[in-house]
């Protein structure tokens, strides 16, 4: 039985973030493969060291494919992202799929999410009753994929991004079976560093996932290796788990990134 978690890079800093949390579920020690979706958009210098981190990179086309639904979607510019993400779905080589967001960093083992069913997540920070498309348990299926981009052409979504459209076809996710919910701990969004203080520092030891979703990025700063310091002001848990990131990358990204840069195949 093959299973896996996925992830998707359509940009060099989602590609950075992708290796880094890749290497987080390797620091984890994780059985299960790893797969990154990305689009030609990624550079060769980074899909080359997706390629050493990651088991399966699988290149997307968001032009592969002419049916009405498809093209109708393909007239909304702001679902580009939306569509690509849906296409974790076709991955049928594998009977189960954890999907994280690029911009997700593992600090314990997450195997266990195998053992819950689609559609499994987390409540999101900002309005609990919809779930946070950041971390999801899914299995593929290329006649949900379909189901999924036939929906998203009709219906769009109501936030203009992959978790309004998702919450909308999986909406009985809020009341119809509490194991789909995921808990908390799974996707700590850094939202949460500053509205709930108290809680992260309760349950600091539970958090298995943080996720920096927002407009700045972990790959977006300046990291100073030697202080061990970053460029601006973060509230001391949001401070902790950038470093961590950075540290992670440091460590076991940009060596490889570097010496790929000036290896012997390039002069
Ligand atoms: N993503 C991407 N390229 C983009 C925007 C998003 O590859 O230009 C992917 C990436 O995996 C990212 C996910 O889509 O983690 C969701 O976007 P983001 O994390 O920026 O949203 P947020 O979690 O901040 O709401
Ligand atoms: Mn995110």
């Amino acid at each position: 039985m093959s299973e896996a978690f996925v992830t998707l890079a359509t940009t060099d800093g989602y590609a950075l973030g992708a290796l880094v949390l890749g290497q987080s579920l390797k620091a984890v020690k994780t059985e299960r493969k790893l797969c990154v979706m990305i689009t030609d958009h990624v550079s060769d210098l980074l899909k080359r060291n997706l390629e050493a981190t990651f088991d399966e990179v699988i290149v997307v086309n968001v032009l592969d494919s002419k049916d009405t639904a498809h093209l109708k979607l393909l007239e909304r510019p702001e679902l580009g992202v939306t569509f690509t993400k849906l296409h974790c779905w076709i991955l049928e080589q594998y009977q189960k799929c954890v999907f994280l967001d690029a911009d997700c960093l593992v600090l314990q083992s997450v195997d266990d999410l195998f053992e819950r069913e689609e559609l499994s997540a987390s409540p999101d920070a900002g309005w609990p009753d919809i779930f946070n498309s950041g971390v999801f348990v899914y299995k593929p299926s290329k006649d949900t994929y379909e189901k999924l981009v036939k929906f998203a052409s009709e219906q769009g979504s109501f936030d203009g991004g992959d978790q309004g459209l998702l919450n909308k076809y999986f909406s009985s996710w809020a009341r119809a079976d509490i194991s789909r919910h995921l808990p908390f701990t799974y996707n700590v969004t850094s939202n949460t560093f500053y509205s709930y203080v108290p809680a992260v520092n309760q349950f600091r030891s539970d958090i298995r996932i943080v996720h920096f979703a927002g407009t700045v990025k972990p790959w977006q700063l300046t990291y100073d290796p030697q202080a061990k310091q970053l460029s601006g002001c973060y509230q001391s848990f949001e401070r902790e788990f950038l470093l961590k990131w950075w540290e992670l990358m440091y460590e076991t990204v940009w060596p490889n990134l570097s010496a790929s840069n000036t290896g012997p195949h390039d002069t």
